[in-house]
């Protein structure tokens, strides 16, 4: 406790400071688990048409078959998101190869498709990133920082000695625009397209393939992979150059953070004034506080005391920098933004790397002294 309260202390007084510096000086086909293999073909031709560098015969050494059975897509990273983004990709009518840095997981994902489908096209497991990239015409990625990525590209067995020119590289991955950007020129000198492509929605969206994808880079390529990105997500949008879909996603998750910790601090007020938590989110919910902090984390997770392993802290931690970046990065004054950031950074620290996003709130009770149920 001692140590939560220093470092409450320290990241105030850092948020204080640094309130006083920074001055303002798809057309094509959805397709979805459980869709008709009809329409499934349908979107795949539809990127066949758009593909022309692409097409069946240039990536297939001149044999003619059905462009749907043969797109490739790789996907590394089978996090809490990642796992059921790529079952979606897995339950398409595509090739799916995924990768992933303890390879028993990327095995037993493949085991369990396979006692689970009558397979009619191939899901297999890579050993390395450059055998999950050789011959894919898409590769996705899905890990926790941009750093991650980039730190995957060389070597013998990195992505590079894998990905032939005309691939498009989709990195999924909350990143920050700036690694993104080196990524976007490191590759596109070998001839490889690439888009940031963090997604929301949580791993319930991820399950439901309702994800929204926020995509910064070229719209055409985008509208080249849009068939693909359509098996997991409901939808999506183009935000912008290489870059901007980071920072979308970062300022959406600085907001959750804010929501989450003022929400908090809030509710415990109120329960320490003798007001029941359910019967303030009843109010708040029908009013003009309201979020899906207060609709749905406090009550489903909150009051309940479930708080469920779903989005580590520290990734959302990781998020709120960014966007805390981003506004100095555009010399933006922003002091809620630096002060949300130093408050999970320091929350952090205190819960580690497993908590859940939503056990910040055990922090903001524990330095409150009052418990929100
Ligand atoms: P997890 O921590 O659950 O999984 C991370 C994945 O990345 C694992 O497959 C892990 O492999 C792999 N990994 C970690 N470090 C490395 C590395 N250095 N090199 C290669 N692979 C690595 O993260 P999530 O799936 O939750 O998140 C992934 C991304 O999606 C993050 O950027 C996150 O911010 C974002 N996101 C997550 C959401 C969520 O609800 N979980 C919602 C929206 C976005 P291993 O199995 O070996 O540990």
């Amino acid at each position: 406790m001692a140590a939560a309260t220093a470092a409450w202390s320290a990241a105030a007084s850092v948020g204080v400071a640094a309130s006083s510096v920074a001055r303002p000086n798809s057309t094509s086909a959805r397709v979805s688990p459980g869709t008709p293999a009809s329409a499934v073909k349908t979107a795949c031709l539809a990127w066949t048409a758009v593909i022309p560098s692409m097409s069946t015969s240039s990536r297939m050494g001149g044999q003619s078959s059905s462009f749907s059975a043969m797109t490739t897509v790789a996907f590394l990273g089978l996090g809490a998101i990642g796992t059921p983004m790529a079952r979606h990709l897995a339950g398409a009518d595509l090739g799916l190869r995924v990768w992933n840095r303890t390879a028993d997981k990327a095995a037993a994902f493949t085991a369990a498709h396979r006692a689970t489908h009558a397979v009619t096209h191939a899901v297999t497991h890579a050993v390395t990133p450059a055998d999950a990239a050789r011959g894919a015409d898409v590769v996705i990625t899905c890990l926790p920082v941009s750093a991650d990525v980039e730190a995957l590209l060389d070597g013998p067995t990195g992505l590079l000695a894998g990905l032939a020119g005309g691939a498009v590289l989709v990195d999924c991955t909350s990143g920050d625009p700036a690694t993104s950007r080196r990524l976007a020129a490191r590759l596109a000198a070998q001839g490889v397209a690439f888009l940031d492509a963090p997604v929301s929605g949580g791993v319930a969206g991820a399950e439901q393939a309702a994800l929204t994808v926020m995509v910064g880079g070229d719209a055409a390529v985008l509208e080249r992979v849009r068939p693909v990105l359509e098996v997991f997500g409901k939808k999506i949008v183009h935000c912008g150059g290489v870059g901007a879909g980071d920072a979308v996603k970062a300022v959406n998750n600085a907001l959750l953070a804010l929501h989450l910790w003022s929400t908090a601090e809030g509710l415990a007020a109120l329960t320490s004034a003798g007001v029941r938590p359910e019967v303030a989110l009843d109010v708040i919910n029908t009013s003009s506080g309201r979020s899906n902090a207060s609709m749905n984390l406090f009550p489903e997770r909150v009051l309940t005391r479930a708080f469920p392993r779903t989005f580590r802290l520290a990734l959302l931690d990781k998020d709120v920098g960014i966007a805390a970046g981003v506004a100095r990065e555009q010399k933006v004054a922003a002091p809620m933004l630096q002060l949300t950031a130093e408050l999970f950074r320091a929350a952090h620290q205190v819960l580690g790397e497993e908590a859940d996003h939503v056990e910040v709130v055990k922090w903001v009770e524990q330095l409150t002294g009052t418990v929100i149920r």
